[in-house]
């Protein structure tokens, strides 16, 4: 059976190869199906559909946008989007501003905390990328401030921190209506990354549905022992596919390396079924 990897960023967002070596990257790992998913931008597909092709792998379009559901970010997959619908190239140039706009934010908060430079600062290891907290936490680490990514949310960028800036992102509902716009299919990405009860997670995904989504994230990475049943559970409960992908961010993280998770639970219907039946 083909390995369908959904989910995975470049260096077009927080990400650190370059489409063309993550596409080279995939290969490698056995990935038949990869979706490029970066964070709020399209930038980096043109790029990934010409290595694809070169080293014999389909590539799915797609994005990861960043949005807010009863004021907690949620981040939703756009998967088979058109890149160059005016719809999603208008709401990336949104979502870019508001990206800008946050960073400002992000580096006066951290000012205040004592930490000077951070927008010169990460915008200089950005360069070109889609900016992210992953950026000033990257700075952070260069500067001293602390020893690790993991630190620098736990201590200035994590939720209820100061760099954590609430109310910026579109409503959920917003994005999914993008995604639908550019033909493609919404997947509520990671459900059990945002410290929700399972209560909590089912009344997501109930308004996830609701607002036309179509797909749980059931497996993301590696997984803690019954959660892919869990969230298998809750997508049969909403009526929705069930999506699978890495989250690849940087090679030298195992739980989050391209190819590399748990099956399905087979009474899943795979996301793939809404495009190639
Ligand atoms: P942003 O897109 O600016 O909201 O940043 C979110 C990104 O930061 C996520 O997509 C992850 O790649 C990364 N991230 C979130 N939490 C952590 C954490 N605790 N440690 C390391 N990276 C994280
Ligand atoms: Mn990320
Ligand atoms: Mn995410
Ligand atoms: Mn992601």
């Amino acid at each position: 059976m083909a390995l369908y990897d959904l989910h995975a960023h470049s260096s077009n967002s927080d990400g650190i190869l370059s489409p063309e070596n993550l596409l080279s990257r995939a290969k490698d790992k056995g990935v038949d199906v990869l979706a490029l998913t970066d964070h709020d931008t399209v930038a980096g597909l043109a790029q990934a559909r010409i290595a694809a092709e070169a080293y014999g792998l389909q590539l799915i379009n797609g994005i990861e946008f960043s949005s807010f559901w009863h004021k907690i970010g949620v981040h939703i997959v756009g998967l088979n989007i058109d890149p160059e619908h005016p719809v999603l190239l208008e709401a990336v140039a949104d979502q870019l501003r508001i990206r800008t706009q946050r960073a400002e934010k992000i580096a006066q908060r951290l000012s205040k905390q004592g930490v000077k430079g951070a927008l010169d600062g990460a915008r200089a290891i950005a360069g070109d990328a889609v900016i992210g907290r992953p950026h000033f936490a990257q700075y952070m680490i260069e500067t001293g401030v602390v020893s690790s990514f993991n630190q620098a949310f736990k201590k200035y960028l994590g939720a209820g921190k100061a760099g954590d800036i609430k109310n910026m992102w579109p409503d959920m509902t917003t994005v999914i209506g993008w995604i639908k716009a550019a033909g493609g299919v919404a997947v509520l990405a990671h459900p059990n990354k945002y410290k929700l009860t399972r209560t909590k997670i089912c009344a997501l995904a109930s308004d996830f549905a609701e607002a036309g989504g179509e797909a749980l994230e059931v497996v993301s990475g590696r997984q803690d022992a019954g959660v892919a049943e869990t969230l298998a559970r809750i997508a049969e409960e909403q009526g929705l596919y069930a999506s699978c992908g890495s989250d690849f961010h940087v090679p030298d993280q195992p739980w989050q390396e391209l190819g590399s998770f748990g099956t399905m639970p087979a009474a899943c219907r795979p996301v793939w079924q809404l495009w190639s039946a």
